[in-house]
C-alpha cells in the first residue's frame, strides 16, 4: 500500500488521523452496499462491540456516534442531579456534557504532576447537591482511581470517567476502563483509535449496558415500548466498518507512538527549560499526546515558542488552554474563581502538545526538535 507522506512544505500538525489501507475497507463497503444495512445494530456494529470488548479487556461496551453524545448519555443513564465535581483541565466537551444535562460543574484543581483530579480537592468541594465526580484520565495517564473511588464510596457519589484519551490503556489490574460506574471513550479522527467520528460507553454489567442502549436509540426497549426520553446517538455501519479495519493496525500504531515518545524524551532532555510530561504510570500506555512544559529558564515564553514553532511549520497545540472555566458560559458559575485551581492554571500557561502520530517520521521529529535550538533563538 502506497501511503502518501505529507509533502515537504505541509505543516506538521499535532496529529495526523490514522487510516487503514483503503483496500482493507472496501470489502466492508461492498457488504454494506449488498445488504443495505446502514445502521441500527447492524452486523459490523455488533462485530465491533465484540472485537472492542476483546481488545480492551472489558465486558460491556455500547458504541456511539461520538464521544460527546456518549458523555451526555452516560449522565442520563445514571440520573445525575445538582452538582458534579470535575476538572478545569480538559477538552471543553467534558463540562459541556454537564450543561446539556442541566448539571452544575464544580471545578477543582488537579495534581501538579499528573494533571489529573486530586481526590483531596474533590472531597473538599462536596456539598449536599453533589451527585457525581467526573474525572478525566488526561493525556491517557491514569487518574488516582483508588483515591477517587474512596471519596465516591464514602459520600455515595457516582463516578464517571471521561476516558476519551485512554484507548488501550491498562494499569496493573487490567483495562483502565473498568474503574468507576461508567467510562467514556472517543473515537474521533484525532484520537489513538478512530472511526472518523465515534465513541463508546464501557459499563460494568449487562443491565447498565441495556439501559444505555435504549437511551442511545430514542429510548426504545422494543418495537412499541419507549422507556426514556432517549436521544439518537447510534454508531452507523460505516463507522463500525472503519473501526474493524482500524483495529487490525492499532498495536503497530501504539508501538510506533511509543518509539516517537522515547525519541522526543531523549532529544529534548538536552534543552534547558523544556520539561517533558512525567511518564505515565500505566502498565500499558497509548502515547496519545506528547505534552511539554515551557519553564522559566527557557529563553522564550510558552506563547513565543508556540508561534515560533508555527513559523517553522510545526502546529503544536496548547492543550488545554484556556481552562474550561474561563470560557464565557462557565465564567460566572458560583465558586468559579481562577485562584481555586493554581496547578491547572500553571499547566494551561506552560503546555504545548507536540506532533504525535504513528506516521511521524524521524526527519519530521528532528525538524520539531531543531526548532527548539537555543542557538537559533
Ligand atoms: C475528544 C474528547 C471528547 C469528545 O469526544 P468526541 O468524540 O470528539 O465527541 C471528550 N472529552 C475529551 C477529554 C476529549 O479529548
Amino acid at each position: 500500500m502506497d501511503r502518501k507522506a505529507p509533502a515537504q512544505d505541509e505543516p506538521l500538525f499535532v496529529t495526523r488521523p490514522q487510516l487503514p489501507p483503503l483496500e482493507e475497507v472496501m470489502p466492508y463497503l461492498e457488504e454494506i452496499w449488498r445488504t443495505h444495512q446502514l445502521t441500527n445494530k447492524g452486523p459490523f456494529h455488533e462485530q465491533l462491540e465484540a472485537a472492542l470488548c476483546d481488545y480492551l479487556g472489558v465486558e460491556h461496551i455500547s458504541l456511539f456516534a461520538n464521544g460527546t453524545l456518549a458523555l451526555v448519555t452516560a449522565m442520563q443513564a445514571l440520573r445525575l442531579t445538582g452538582e458534579v465535581i470535575t476538572t478545569p483541565y480538559s477538552f471543553v466537551a467534558t463540562a459541556n456534557a454537564l450543561l446539556w444535562n442541566d448539571l452544575t460543574p464544580v471545578f477543582v484543581d488537579v495534581d501538579p504532576v499528573t494533571l489529573n483530579l486530586d481526590p483531596e480537592q474533590v472531597e473538599a468541594a462536596i456539598t449536599p447537591k453533589t451527585s457525581a465526580i467526573l474525572p478525566v484520565h488526561v493525556y491517557g495517564h491514569p487518574a488516582d482511581v483508588d483515591g477517587l473511588q474512596d471519596v465516591a464510596d464514602l459520600y455515595g457519589l457516582r463516578l464517571i470517567y471521561d476516558a476519551a484519551h485512554c484507548f488501550g490503556v491498562e494499569d496493573e489490574g487490567g483495562s483502565i476502563l473498568r474503574h468507576g460506574d461508567l467510562s467514556i471513550l472517543s473515537f474521533h479522527a484525532t484520537k489513538v483509535f478512530n472511526t472518523f467520528e465515534g465513541g463508546a460507553i464501557v459499563s460494568p454489567d449487562a443491565r447498565a449496558k441495556q439501559r444505555i442502549d435504549y437511551l442511545k436509540n430514542f429510548g426504545f426497549a422494543n418495537e412499541t415500548t419507549v422507556v426514556a426520553a432517549g436521544i439518537n446517538a447510534k454508531m452507523n455501519e460505516f463507522q463500525a466498518a472503519v473501526g474493524l479495519a482500524q483495529l487490525k493496525h492499532i498495536d503497530a500504531a501504539i508501538h510506533a507512538r511509543a518509539r516517537i515518545d522515547a525519541r522526543y524524551r531523549e532529544q529534548l532532555a538536552a534543552i534547558p527549560g523544556i520539561r517533558c510530561h512525567t511518564p505515565s504510570t500505566a502498565r500499558r500506555h497509548n502515547h496519545a499526546y506528547f505534552p511539554i512544559f515551557v519553564e522559566d529558564d527557557f529563553p522564550l515564553s510558552r506563547d513565543e515558542l508556540y508561534f515560533r514553532l508555527r513559523e517553522h511549520g510545526i502546529r503544536g497545540r496548547r492543550y488545554f488552554y484556556p481552562l474550561i472555566p474561563e470560557f464565557p458560559m462557565y465564567r460566572n458559575l458560583p465558586g468559579n474563581d481562577r485562584n481555586e485551581w493554581p496547578n491547572a492554571h500553571e499547566a494551561a500557561e506552560r503546555v504545548i502538545c507536540l506532533p504525535m502520530y504513528s506516521e511521524l517520521g524521524q526527519e519530521d521529529q528532528d525538524t520539531v526538535v531543531q526548532a527548539f535550538n537555543p542557538d537559533e533563538i
